[in-house]
């Protein structure tokens, strides 16, 4: 079938589906969202030709866990995919299957982190784990491979190849386009190297936060840029040879990571970093000068890294506008959570607040969604799997437990619209994040520690960065109670077990 021809009818009238996922990207690293920090001409095209959804969230603030909510529709006590740690039982039902089942041909191309072989899909070639920057490995079903290259160029390569010479056009495809990047260890692609290079970037206004009133898990976590983050691995700063032979924790990893780069890869990168490496040691700083430091190397190549998945996402754009594609095909760019870049002096991510919990959503569906539009109701990547189900007309199961998008990308809000969304996280491991649940409404965010038995509730209205705890203030006791009840409310909804 000819792109012309494709383009004038879609199979079965029912549009292509392209999903962009992204690992850890922040809302407020993308341009549209009023990044302060960077510029992502190519997803700002995303929002300006569609819907920016402002107020997105996850449901479980963690890698694995938000994939197989996506996947499923249902939360992490449901699906049973509670933390990283956990195998996903590819048996129950996930979106794709019900698409391929439903006639559309279904493919996933790069980080999965599910452990289990995808299931659901005619095509996949996956990420092993957390996968590489640099010369990643594949798992495929006919075995694994090593594509040599960077890691989001691969993926986008491996994707348009997959449109390219296998999608077949007598039925309308589902693309799982998923990246590696930015997680960390935020390694930039050759093309971004020098990117920021004397640029200082802006920094957060909690970076030096000394969660006073919070509860206890605020001082505990183990994500803090002053104090967690390594100086090798992290931030770049190759050992000396004495260093080499003394590495601790994550430190121990940045030899593979280099020996994993081809000797041209290796030589662009030390171009890139020695000198700035050896600035950073002649400068011996210390204190605040150090943390600002790190967070300036850690968010250049945060940023760096996106930079390249903005790159990317254009490459898509433009194949399916060369394609004829353009005007068939739903395109929805998100990331499994944000992150804190810097915010409360943390990198990573877990916690219910605000720079973890909310994700960028952007979606373009010509001829459906109004150029230009947000939509600031509170949405869920637990809505994900049901908006794919009802956009190609397949019914979905009553097991799911979020809500189809297609009337708010309609311009139809509805007046019942949820006003409150759940959280829960679970995996106290790295990082040290204690295990925690919680109400957001659009005002107000109530989260309950059961583990120290602590509370915190923030009014984001007036503290949007979330340093002022009102939990234990009697003017605030009526607004604490109302959204304990909402907590438990939505506790009995979404069928959380009553002990944990
Ligand atoms: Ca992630």
């Amino acid at each position: 079938m000819s792109p012309a021809t494709a383009s004038a009818e879609p199979a079965g009238g029912r549009p292509n589906i392209l999903f962009i996922y992204t690992d850890d990207h922040s809302a407020a690293a993308v341009g549209c969202y009023g990044s302060r920090i960077n510029e992502t001409p190519h997803l700002d095209r995303i929002g300006r030709e569609g819907m920016r959804f402002d107020n997105a969230f996850c449901t479980n603030g963690i890698c694995a866990p938000c994939r197989a909510v996506v996947l499923t529709g249902t939360h992490s006590h449901v699906n049973g995919l509670m933390d990283n740690g956990d195998v996903f039982d590819g048996s129950q039902s996930t979106f794709p299957q019900l698409l391929r089942d439903g006639g559309y041909h279904t493919a996933l191309v790069g980080k999965w982190h599910l452990k289990s072989d995808p299931t659901g899909f005619d095509h996949w070639a996956v990420l092993p784990g957390q996968g590489h920057y640099y010369n990643p490995d594949f798992i495929t079903p006919e075995g694994t491979v090593r594509d040599e290259g960077y890691v989001t160029d691969l993926v986008t390569d491996r994707s348009i190849d997959w449109l390219e010479q296998d999608w077949d056009r007598e039925k309308p495809f589902l693309l799982m386009c998923q990246h590696k990047a930015p997680h960390r260890s935020w390694m930039p692609g050759p093309d971004h190297l020098d990117l920021y290079d004397g640029v200082e970037i802006p920094e957060p206004p909690t970076l030096f936060d000394d969660y006073a009133s919070r509860a206890s898990p605020a001082r505990e976590q183990e994500m803090e840029i002053d104090r967690h983050m390594y100086i090798h691995y992290d931030l770049k700063v190759v050992p000396t040879e004495e260093e080499a032979a003394n590495l601790r924790g994550a430190d121990r990893w940045i030899r593979g990571m280099r020996e994993r780069m081809t000797p041209g890869q290796l030589a662009a990168w030390d171009a890139a970093f020695t000198d700035r490496n050896e600035a950073f040691r002649a400068a011996g700083l210390e204190g605040r000068d150090l943390v600002r430091w790190k967070y300036q190397r850690y968010i250049k190549n945060y940023l760096r890294c996106i930079a390249s998945v903005d790159d990317n996402v254009g490459r898509l754009l433009a194949w399916l506008d060369e394609q004829g594609l353009a005007d068939d095909t739903i395109v929805v760019y998100s990331s499994d959570q944000g992150f804190f870049l810097g915010e409360h002096g943390w990198y990573d991510k877990r916690f219910m607040y605000e720079p973890s919990l909310r994700t960028p959503l952007l979606v373009r569906w010509p001829g459906t969604v109004a150029a230009g539009g947000s939509e600031d109701a509170l949405v869920q990547n637990l809505d994900l799997a049901q908006t794919f189900l009802e956009v190609a007309g397949v019914d979905a199961p009553d097991r799911m437990q979020g809500a189809s998008l297609v009337p708010l990308l309609s311009g139809r809000t509805p007046g019942d619209w949820r006003d409150s969304i759940y959280y829960e996280y679970f995996e106290q491991g790295i990082h040290n994040v204690h295990p925690h649940r919680g109400v957001r409404t659009d005002r107000w965010k109530l989260i309950e520690y059961p583990g120290t038995e602590e509370w915190e509730l923030f009014d984001l209205q007036e503290d949007p960065d979330e340093i002022r705890n009102l939990a234990g203030e009697p003017a605030h006791a009526e607004t604490r109670g109302r959204l304990e009840r909402e907590l438990r409310r939505l506790q009995v909804v979404y069928g959380v077990p009553a002990d944990s």
